[in-house]
């Protein structure tokens, strides 16, 4: 379920606010004062936090500006303050709407949910990249963003051209290239060099991450034609 703190000291607006949104199927947490408010954003976790403005103790600035610097999680400000000028000075700390009171529950908790789904969905798109960065082939994960290579969850170091052939070969499990396949694809055409640098690269990756070399368990030498990396 979602969890959603509310920061407000009026009581019946803290509690009108929390009974649309339970009815709406979230989960509430209220603080009643700043510095409350502001405990509970820097060290619990919630899916979204209504800030009212001004609270005894630390104001609703202040804890839209520190919750920033942790969370990018969505916040809905809704004050008494109807000034240009206050609503500018909380876009500027990172606040993502803002509700003048006397405000409507209805639209808060349509506007909650707004909020709520476009942050699942940066949330989910986020996610989604990570994943296409990341390669795993049994004890081996490759993060292709930042080109780190892991083997039992521990990064080892490669020289570019030894992870650029391992990477191509984990890209390409259980296919047998030529010495020529890889050296034209890794080192291209223009580059001066012949297929026994392939066969130098292959040994040192095999003693960077095979316990055995000689037996090798990863890339596996197919004789008479080259290597395939075996998944
Ligand atoms: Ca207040």
């Amino acid at each position: 379920m979602k969890k959603i703190l509310i920061v407000e000291d009026e009581l019946s607006i803290a509690q009108l606010e929390r009974d649309y949104l339970q009815v709406s199927g979230y989960e509430v947490e209220v603080a009643t004062e700043g510095d409350k408010g502001l405990q509970l954003v820097m060290h619990e976790s919630y899916d979204l936090v209504i800030l009212d403005l001004m609270l005894p103790g630390v104001d609703g600035y202040e804890i839209c500006r520190r919750l920033r610097s942790v969370s990018e999680v969505p916040v809905i400000v809704v004050s008494a303050k109807k000034e240009d000028s206050d609503k500018i000075r909380v876009f500027g700390l990172g606040a993502d709407d803002f509700m003048t009171k006397p405000f409507s529950p209805s639209e808060l908790v349509a506007r909650v949910n707004a909020h709520m789904s476009r942050y699942d969905r940066l949330v989910n798109a986020a996610k989604d990249r990570r994943n296409e960065d990341i390669l795993e082939i049994r004890d081996l994960s490759f993060d292709r963003a930042a080109r780190r290579v892991m083997l039992y969850g521990k990064e080892i170091t490669l020289t570019q051209k030894e992870y650029d052939l391992l990477l191509f070969l984990a890209e390409h499990p259980n296919t047998v290239f030529t010495k020529e396949d890889l050296f034209r694809n890794i080192w291209g055409f223009e580059v001066v060099g012949d297929t026994a640098t392939v066969t130098v690269h292959v040994k040192k990756i095999r003693e960077k991450i095979e316990i055995d070399p000689t037996k090798p368990k990863y890339i596996e030498t197919i004789w008479g034609v080259g290597y395939r990396f075996h998944r």
